[in-house]
Formats: C-alpha cells, structure tokens, sequence
C-alpha cells in the first residue's frame, strides 16, 4: 500500500472509514511522454517516479474520468492530473495587474 505521490497530499491507499467519497489511485502512465506531464505536476524536483508510484483522484478534473465501469474508474487516454490541493506547490503563475 502506498499513498498519494503529492507531498502536499493526504491520500493514502488504505481505507478510510470517515472518508466515503469516492477516491481513486492512478499509476502513472507507461507512455514515456504523458509520464513527464504526470512528474512535472508532481514538483518534487529530482523525483523519479517507480511502478508503485500513484497519484490520487483529487488531483484530476471530473471530465478526467471514465466511469462507465462499475467495478472501477479509469482514466481516459491521455489525461493528466491538473488540480493541486495546496496553493504552495502550484507552478508559479505570471500575475498580472
Ligand atoms: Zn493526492
């Protein structure tokens, strides 16, 4: 069991009992190209991933998901996490005034 590769993130594998929404694990992608989007989002500067290496639901829009199987939710080709939970460890944006 492992946990979320966020640091900033809380998800853990293992069952929440207090936690009953909906939060799913996903590998990251074996496609070399769509595995950098995945490494570049997670931030973690000299980090590689390994093949346990998941990152959690919570980072990924809605539209991210196929839920057309009951038994699990995959993600759809060629979709990458987007959505940090800790402001802190967003890329730096340009602010414009
Ligand atoms: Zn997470």
């Amino acid at each position: 069991m492992g946990s979320c590769a966020l640091r900033s993130c809380a998800s853990r594998t293992e069952v929440d009992e207090n936690n009953t929404t909906e939060k799913t694990f996903h590998r990251l992608p074996k496609n070399a190209d769509r595995c950098q989007l995945w490494v570049k989002f997670v931030n973690r500067g000299e980090w590689t991933p390994t093949r346990s290496s998941v990152i959690c639901s919570k980072h990924f829009s809605e539209e991210s998901f196929d839920r057309t199987s009951k038994c699990y939710v995959n993600l759809k080709l060629n979709d990458v996490p987007t959505i940090h939970l800790n402001q802190e460890e967003s890329p730096p944006s340009t602010i414009k005034y």
